[in-house]
């Protein structure tokens, strides 16, 4: 319809166009020649005129020769013509025929006056609708933009969805309920309303329930909280009711609420603009929801990653009183993952997606669907006909800390500090016990790190203990201290791990109750800032002389963790030098290489730094 309304107000502004045009040619050939006042007084003086037509402000004046001449002229608008005749002292009779407020001409010059107004009015309309967007979008914002994929079709099954097999198998009874009602209804059972779908962002909530749909072969109508809270007042509500009403007409349906937290955060919290229409949208949820009857069979699955702040009215019994819980995926999941994402691609035989797997944890199943094909996009652009091991490494560490910088230019100290501090990381978290064990060290700059260190838990770890706190601030304090010791100074490129160290402690003290003269206690209350999205705040909830032990308790478990690391570096010179000397000439070390030279005995040091540093 866009395309017909420009072609439709073209063709109108043509026409506009050549009717003005018309107007003027007809106004201006009226007129012959025109003269002044002055000249028509001094024909009237001597006695030339014929006969003076007066229309508002215009005189037409036609002589008496032989033949006739008519000249047109202008009058000021107070003065009649009969006055000016006699004020400039002509005496002879001059005939003089006023025309008619309502003569064709006048209405012409009324049309013609207006004209520009008309013109702008046209054009500002014009600009108004084109602000509206695509033309059709300001007779119908009310409209659900629900997209809807049909079911039937191949679409998308459980077998897409690798792990999370506790929700497939929760889910696969909502596909039976889409598939036999019936079954269930003759029993007297009420079908369930809605599902929620829990988890964090890319483990697979929007994936799992295409699949529900898919499974069931059910039309799948799907909109985004956030596209509820996007225009006027009311508009989210009425997109709810229309959704609903097209679910309906097609039943059994699913309907989709994706990011359902947009909508349903708590009612009354929060300040400012779209809260009033958040509460609309989600009042009428809840009324489409409870307005279901017992034949319409429509399931509700609605995805967050915040069912925290998720209003307690949605998740009483009879609305979305189903929960699934979608977690990280754990080892197992992520090579499962990772197989189906490597389908149909030629991966080497030299990949083990079980070490892919291990060395992923905390990757998504979205991070590692990323992963694959960054690896593919990888091999590509080296040219190679597979994907191999390489790729995938290299796609690790680009995910983790962005893509790597070689040519980011730096001088040969900071290039010495940088492979001091990351050997200093590397050797205290090789020799600590509790440190996960390091498996790649680079001085090759990534992102925003000039080098980095990367350690790997054994396996997925849901659990710190005290020990492993402190080590892993001792290794992160392994950077600075291994500058501090060779070069005696201490740079910037440790801030990221000071940072690191320091709320790791504090939140030994005031979350975890690690701290022991404090006491197994938390300090401070948590609380969302709900207007402000994901801020967090910090309730204080303890006296002054509280918040000064904390930060007593906080600097001792960081110095300690500093002395920790400065004991073992001291006893290790050797070795951190000559891993320092390894990273200048190779730049990266990993895997067995990299155990092999920290287990191996180190060359005793003639000189340390190769490069002074007033170089
Ligand atoms: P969410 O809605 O939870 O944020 P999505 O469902 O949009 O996450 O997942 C994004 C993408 O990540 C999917 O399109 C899919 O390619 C991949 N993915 C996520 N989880 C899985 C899984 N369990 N199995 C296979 N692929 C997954
Ligand atoms: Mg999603
Ligand atoms: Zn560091």
């Amino acid at each position: 319809m866009g395309s017909g309304f420009l072609k439709n107000t073209g063709a109108y502004l043509g026409i506009a166009l050549i009717v003005i045009g018309v107007f003027y040619l007809m106004v201006s050939n009226q007129s012959s020649s025109e003269i002044a006042i002055t000249e028509v007084i001094s024909l009237a003086q001597d006695d030339r005129i014929e006969n003076i037509t007066v229309d508002g402000n215009n005189l037409t004046v036609t002589t008496n020769d032989y033949p006739p001449q008519k000249f047109t002229s202008r009058k000021e608008s107070d003065s009649s013509m009969v006055d000016i005749l006699q004020n400039a002292g002509v005496t002879n009779t001059v005939k003089i025929t006023v025309k008619g407020a309502s003569g064709v001409s006048n209405f012409l010059g009324i049309i013609i006056n207006f004209l520009p107004l008309i013109f702008f009015g046209a054009i500002l309309l014009f600009m108004m609708r084109q602000a509206q967007g695509t033309g059709s979008q300001a007779m119908s914002f009310g409209r659900s933009r629900a997209r809807v994929s049909l079911g039937n079709k191949p679409g998308v099954t459980f077998g897409d969805v690798a792990g999370a097999d506790e929700a497939k198998l929760e889910l696969e009874e909502v596909v039976e309920f889409l598939k036999h009602a019936e079954r269930f209804l003759s029993l007297g059972a009420k079908i369930p309303r809605g599902v929620l779908l829990v988890g964090p962002p890319g483990t697979g909530k929007t994936l799992l329930a295409k699949a529900v749909a898919g499974e069931a072969g059910v039309p799948f109508f799907s909109i985004s909280g956030s596209e509820f809270v996007e225009m006027f007042v009311g508009v989210g509500a009425a997109r709810v009711r229309d959704l609903f009403d097209q679910a309906k007409k097609n039943s059994p349906a699913i309907v989709f609420v994706d990011e359902i937290d947009a909508v349903g955060r708590h009612r009354g919290a929060g300040l400012g603009g779209g809260h009033d229409e958040r509460e609309q949208t989600l009042n009428q949820i809840l009324v489409e929801i409870d307005g279901f009857d017992s034949t319409s069979n429509v399931i509700v699955i609605a995805a967050t990653n915040r069912p925290d702040i998720l209003d307690p009215a949605l998740l009483r019994p009879g609305r979305f009183d189903r929960r699934v819980t979608l977690d990280l995926p754990d080892i197992a999941g992520r090579q499962a993952i990772l197989k189906v994402h490597s389908q149909g691609k030629p991966i080497d035989n030299n990949v083990n997606l079980e070490v892919v797997a291990k060395e992923t944890p905390g990757f998504s199943g979205a991070d590692l669907a990323n992963l694959v094909n960054e690896a593919a996009i990888l091999a590509a652009r080296r040219k190679k006909t597979s994907i191999t091991f390489d790729e995938f490494g290299e796609s690790i560490d680009r995910v983790l800390l962005g893509p790597e910088r070689k040519s980011r230019i730096i001088s040969h100290l900071e290039r010495e500090i940088t492979a001091y501090h990351e050997a200093g990381h590397t050797i205290v978290g090789h020799l600590l016990p509790d440190c996960d064990p390091v498996q790649k060290v680079s001085i090759v700059s990534r992102g925003m790190a000039g080098g980095y260190t990367k350690s790997i838990p054994a396996e997925d770890r849901h659990m710190y203990s005290l020990d492993q706190f402190k080590s892993m601030m001792a290794m992160a304090m392994g950077g600075r201290v291994a500058e501090q010791i060779i070069f005696e100074k201490i740079t910037t490129g440790a801030s990221n791990d000071l940072e690191n160290a320091t709320r790791m402690a504090r939140n030994m003290v005031v979350r975890y109750g690690m701290s022991e003269n404090l006491g197994p206690r938390t300090f401070g209350e948590r609380e969302e800032m709900v207007f402000l999205g994901r801020q967090i705040s910090e309730q204080r909830d303890y006296s002054d002389n509280i918040a000064q032990q904390i930060d007593e308790e906080v600097k001792s478990l960081v110095t300690e963790a500093y002395d920790l690391a400065h004991s073992m570096i001291s006893k290790n010179r050797a070795k951190l030098v000559q891993l320092a000397r390894h990273l200048l000439t190779h730049e990266t070390v990993e895997g067995e290489e990299l155990i092999t030279l920290l287990d191996s005995e180190a060359p005793p040091i003639e000189s340390e730094v190769t490069h002074q540093p007033n170089e």
